[in-house]
């Protein structure tokens, strides 16, 4: 008790995310040191839990390796945990009573982290009440958030407002943790850390971006939540679209946040919104030949309403409206039950002017991979080895667990919460740059609702539908099938 400089405030703390994610980036952070000394955390819902049954819910997703017991008594040593309800001033009185008791006796200010995994209908309410009652008297006071960040323009902007009133941006923390992972932090290094890629990212030189999120499960029988918001909400407008943003901003004038947020807002008002006709959506059905979850497509899961016409699989092209990027399409492209896990960018170069090899040529194309194994590489062409005057695909090739070995690359949670402490603000999202991704996908998403188009089916365990291939052909995204890459760790 007392002489705690910072505490944590997990409101919502007997749900979901806080077991399976908030409670075990805090002890992981706990474990590294990573944390201010004398961190500690209170947990508030309105279940009434001990803080030993709190740690029983955690237990699982905690990964405590041998030998790390006694740190991790000593982590729950820090933890206590309020009961109450989310619209009672008098309940957040005695949360900030248990803040207070921490803070007492600190030479220090006491600094406070509420981090908010709730469901989206007590948001304001919540929010309010910190506002009221649970500030830091002395220290700062952050505030993160996780998303959904409203369904559309209206209501995304209607939080917004909430929000501003009660906070300034600099005490916003909007996580899209995407941003908290290794490679798309990398982005920023390879562009404008090497004279090689800068001169050559623009429409002179590059064809077409394609930018792929993958994953090989489907709803897993809770697609009641997914069917409400789709793959669009659920990963394009956020995750893929902050990649783009990355990939295709000016050159920020320093790597302050808000010079890099200026430049990623940038980037997003010049983009037209798509429209149907830009859009291939798809709907994982049954593969019968599959072995367990695969056998089932996304209307067989019982939690889905009968007969939706939600997307689980996009593809859209958008268009970025400047003197940067004029003609050059981004594909975004996401889906659920494919064939693979994958994040990734492809940034496909222009086929070489003036061929003097009869046509024989194949694209270079740079791919950043996000996940799994992360890796960059560029596919460039080659003289075949030998006698012979062919030439062949090769790559220059930066694998991370090859190059790095031994080196553990920190969870995208990890490192958003060490910024907030920091108070970083570089890899979450702002105000503006949030109203800019809603005003860019609300018309595809209203269309969507309002004329219900059927998606087309594609097989659970597929690449998706072949009408995405097709976009990306008539788009200037070349595939050539003709790769051949050996690993060499292998
Ligand atoms: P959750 O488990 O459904 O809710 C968290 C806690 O909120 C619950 O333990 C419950 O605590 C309280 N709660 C639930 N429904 C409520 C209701 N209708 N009215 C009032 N209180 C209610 O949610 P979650 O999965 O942890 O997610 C929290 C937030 O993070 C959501 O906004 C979600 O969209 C977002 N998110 C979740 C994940 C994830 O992996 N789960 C990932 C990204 C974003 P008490 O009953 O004890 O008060
Ligand atoms: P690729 O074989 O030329 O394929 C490029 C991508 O095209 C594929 O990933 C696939 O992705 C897509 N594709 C497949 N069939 C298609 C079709 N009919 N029409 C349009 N697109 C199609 O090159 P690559 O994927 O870059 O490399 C081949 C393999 O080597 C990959 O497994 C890659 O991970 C591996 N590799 C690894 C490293 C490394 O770890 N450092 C380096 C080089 C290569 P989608 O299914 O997503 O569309």
């Amino acid at each position: 008790e007392g002489k705690v400089p910072h505490v944590v405030g997990v409101m919502g703390a007997s749900g979901d995310l806080a077991k399976k994610k908030i409670y075990p980036t805090l002890w992981w952070l706990f474990r590294d040191g990573l944390l201010p000394e004398d961190t500690a955390f209170i947990g508030y819902a309105r279940s009434k839990l001990t803080v030993a049954e709190l740690r029983a819910k955690c237990d699982q997703y905690m990964k405590v390796a041998p030998g790390e017991e006694a740190k991790y008594e000593a982590f729950w040593k820090y933890n206590r945990y309020v009961a109450g309800s989310y619209d009672t001033r008098r309940d957040f009185e005695l949360l900030d009573k248990a803040f207070a008791e921490f803070h007492k006796g600190s030479s220090e200010v006491g600094n406070r982290v509420f981090y908010l995994a709730l469901p989206p209908s007590v948001f304001e309410t919540v929010t309010a009440h910190i506002k009221e009652t649970c500030m830091a008297p002395k220290g700062w006071t952050r505030i993160i958030v996780e998303k959904p960040f409203g369904k559309d323009t209206a209501s995304s902007a209607k939080l917004s407002s909430h929000l501003s009133s009660l906070f300034r941006e600099d005490q916003l923390y909007r996580i899209d943790h995407y941003l908290g992972k290794e490679m798309v932090q990398n982005l920023m290094i390879l562009r404008f850390g090497n004279s090689i890629f800068n001169p050559l990212w623009n429409h002179h030189n590059i064809a077409s971006v394609l930018i792929s999120f993958k994953e090989p499960f489907g709803t897993e029988g809770r697609g009641g939540y997914f069917d409400e918001f789709g793959i669009v909400r659920d990963v394009m407008q956020n995750h893929l679209l902050q990649i783009l943003c990355l990939v295709a901003m000016q050159k920020p004038c320093s790597t302050r946040a808000d010079d890099i947020r200026d430049e990623k807002v940038k980037v997003l008002k010049s983009i037209e919104p798509p429209t149907l006709n830009d859009v291939v959506l798809g709907q994982y059905v049954g593969d019968p030949s599959g072995s367990g979850e695969a056998k089932l497509g996304y209307l067989d899961d019982p939690t889905v309403p009968a007969g939706s016409s939600t997307p689980t699989f996009a593809s859209a092209v958008v268009h970025i409206r400047n003197e940067k990027w004029e003609g050059v399409p981004f594909i975004l492209r996401c889906g659920k039950a494919l064939n693979e896990r994958k994040a990734e960018v492809r940034i496909q170069f222009k086929d070489v002017p003036g061929d003097i090899f009869g046509g024989m040529a194949k694209r270079n194309e740079l791919v950043v991979r996000v996940q799994p194994n992360e890796a960059v590489y560029v596919k460039m062409m080659t003289k075949t080895p030998g006698m012979s005057f062919e030439m062949e695909e090769t790559e220059l090739d930066l694998t991370y667990r090859a190059r790095y070995k031994g080196v553990k690359l920190p969870d995208a949670y990890e490192r958003l919460i060490v910024d907030v402490f920091c108070g970083t603000q570089m890899h979450f999202v702002r105000t503006d740059e949030l109203a800019e991704a809603w005003r860019i996908f609300t018309p595809l998403l209203h269309e969507i609702e309002g004329k219900k188009p059927t998606p087309i089916p594609y097989k659970f365990g597929s690449r998706g539908p072949t009408e995405a291939d097709d976009l990306l052909a008539k788009n200037n995204f070349k595939y050539y099938g003709t790769y051949k890459w050996t690993d060499p760790g292998k």
